[in-house]
């Protein structure tokens, strides 16, 4: 699915963001946080800037002072560059970051597409800049349907992240039933059966239409109870032919089939939970290293040989480690104007241009990202699928560690 793709990049995107934006501090008071949700109005925030400004030409310190003008300066100039804030809203992070022995070096960062939408308006200027809001996006919201049942009560709900939500408590009339004079043993276990088929329906049916509508975001169904009632509804189909094909097992042993019994429930799968977020990148590591080992593979790997294979239309599936940390750089050399790209590790070193020698070569920021967006991009030239990868799993680590982190599956084998 693109959507989740796109929406899996930004997170990703984010996630590098924050981890630079959390070693930064500042030598004194001097950086700036403004975060803007998407409702609000860039000139109006323009000119709060402009009064900030006015205010820290009060501040003491020189340097302090000089620091705190600079950043918001810097952030003025970057909400020049915007319309409005974007469907999200937008994060600017700007300030004399401390970055040796008593230097300092003025850092703009911009997040200008996050997973979701900023909430509130903040501006900080601090020694360190304000990340809970944008931490918080990162916060997992993959959902599990719950549900537990016996044969008295049954509830069902969701999970998310560490959110538990039960959206119904029922009950079943069939305990408080009691054989009535004349009628025999036979006919009132035919109506208690009755009254249990019925309850089973009713609780599966609420259940099926309350996660139904949501079942792209459901990655399975947990279900518990204390006896074996769940087994027999499970067996039986009770279940949306759709929703039972997210049924999980084992299927857990808990108290209660209630509020309470949701949350046991949780307690009890929660290695399930983890291992089904990760058994689709485990599968596809999986498949590509069997596949790698073959006389004539249909998969690579290595960024060179990925490049190619994605210029030749060969990658059915490219596989990204979410752990690679690498920049494709668009590169202008002063001298003889040549362009040209290279990947880069880090931030510093400055090749030379192969067409002169010369080591005068600026960075063109137009031609420059992150190297997982770039090959995503001419992934879609080919409608090859993308799939990121995490380093929690076993598979998902040897894919960076042995592979450096960049492979494919092939649509052919390719020499
Ligand atoms: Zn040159």
């Amino acid at each position: 699915m693109a959507d989740d793709l796109e929406m899996q990049q930004r997170r990703l995107r984010l996630k590098k963001s924050l981890e630079e934006l959390q070693k930064m501090r500042g030598m004194g008071t001097e950086l700036v946080t403004v975060i803007i949700p998407p409702d609000r109005l860039i000139s109006d925030v323009r000119g709060q800037l402009g009064q900030e400004a006015a205010q820290a030409a009060n501040i003491k310190s020189k340097s302090t002072r000089k620091h705190v003008a600079d950043a918001i300066e810097s952030g003025i100039a970057v909400l020049n560059r915007y319309k409005n804030a974007g469907e999200n809203g937008l994060a600017i992070f700007v300030g004399h970051v401390i970055v040796g022995n008593n230097k300092s070096r003025l850092v703009t960062i911009v997040i200008d597409e996050p997973p979701e939408a900023i909430t509130s308006f903040r501006y900080r200027c601090d020694s360190t800049f304000e990340l809970t809001q944008l931490e918080e996006m990162l916060i997992d919201r993959t959902a599990y349907g719950l549900f537990v049942i016996d044969r008295g009560e049954a509830a069902y709900g969701v999970a998310s992240g560490k959110r538990i939500h039960c959206q119904e408590e029922l009950q079943s009339n069939i305990m408080g039933k009691h054989r009535q004079g004349g009628q025999s043993a036979q006919r009132f276990e035919r109506l208690i059966e009755e009254a249990a088929h019925n309850f089973f329906k009713r609780a599966t049916e609420h259940a099926c239409s309350y996660w139904l509508p949501m079942i792209d975001d459901i990655q399975g169904i947990i279900i518990g109870g204390p006896g074996h009632t769940k087994d027999f509804v499970i067996k039986n189909e009770y279940f949306h032919h759709e929703i039972q094909k997210l049924i999980r097992e084992p299927f857990f042993d808990v108290g209660y089939s209630n509020e309470s019994g949701l949350r046991e429930l949780v307690q009890r799968a929660g290695t399930l939970m983890d291992q089904i977020e990760l058994d689709a990148e485990r599968a596809l590591v999986d498949r590509f290293l069997r596949e790698v080992m073959q006389a004539h593979p249909k998969a690579t790997y290595g960024e060179m040989m990925i490049r190619s294979s994605l210029e030749q239309g060969a990658v059915d599936t490219l596989l990204l480690s979410e752990g690679l940390r690498k920049r494709r750089v668009g590169w202008n050399c002063k001298p003889c104007s040549h362009q040209w790209e290279t990947t880069q590790t880090s931030l510093s070193d400055i090749p030379s241009c192969p067409k002169c020698g010369s080591e005068d070569a600026r960075e063109d920021p137009n031609r420059t990202r992150d190297i997982i967006d770039e090959l995503t991009e001419l992934a879609g030239h080919t409608s090859a699928k993308v799939s990121l990868i995490s380093l929690d799993t076993e598979e998902g680590a040897t894919l960076y560690s042995s592979f450096g982190g960049i492979a494919a599956l092939l649509r052919y084998p390719i020499s």
